[in-house]
């Protein structure tokens, strides 16, 4: 049994330097790199940064649900399971979903141990906007419609794990 599907997969090219999973290209990057960035740019665009990051994340998010959706034609149910799985095998925390309804088009997930609630220490609102967008870029996937994403619970405000909602409008 694999330990760990993404990791095990990966291939490395390293004529180019490059690490692929299902031909898309992955880098690894030190979660305090992020949290670099993500603090610069809150200097400059205040809360305006936290969108920067969630258009990042959305981005990924999107594509990587439809892509590997499409790839191994798994129903909403099991895309998510596997973004879940992918989540934690990625470095992201270990993702649980707590709620899915598509009717009502919401997504409830928790992330225990986000890399980015510790990079960034003590705040007083979510830091976790990446993984906000991953989650929403899901969403809007699944639901097949823009969908908002809200950090209700988050590490670096002292909450237990970062809980995220996603809403189809
Ligand atoms: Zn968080």
């Amino acid at each position: 049994m694999k330990i760990n599907a993404i990791i095990d997969s990966l291939i490395y090219d390293q004529e180019s330097g490059s690490l692929l999973y299902k031909e898309s290209r992955y880098l690894l990057i030190r979660p305090e790199t992020i949290i670099g960035f993500q603090k610069a740019i809150e200097e400059s665009l205040k809360e305006k940064a936290d969108e920067k990051f969630y258009t990042g994340g959305f981005t990924g998010g999107f594509l990587s649900t439809k892509k590997y959706k499409e790839l191994h034609s798994y129903s909403d149910r099991e895309i998510i399971d596997f973004m879940m799985k992918m989540g934690a095998e990625i470095g992201w925390g270990r993702f649980k979903l707590e709620k899915y309804d598509r009717d009502k088009k919401i997504l409830k997930v928790s992330v225990k141990d986000s890399p980015f609630a510790t990079a960034y220490g003590k705040a007083d609102k979510g830091v976790c906007h990446l993984t906000r967008g991953v989650m929403a870029g899901m969403g809007s996937a699944l639901f097949e419609q823009n969908c908002t994403g809200k950090e209700i619970a988050c590490a670096a405000k002292g909450d237990e794990r970062c809980v995220f909602v996603i809403k189809g409008k």
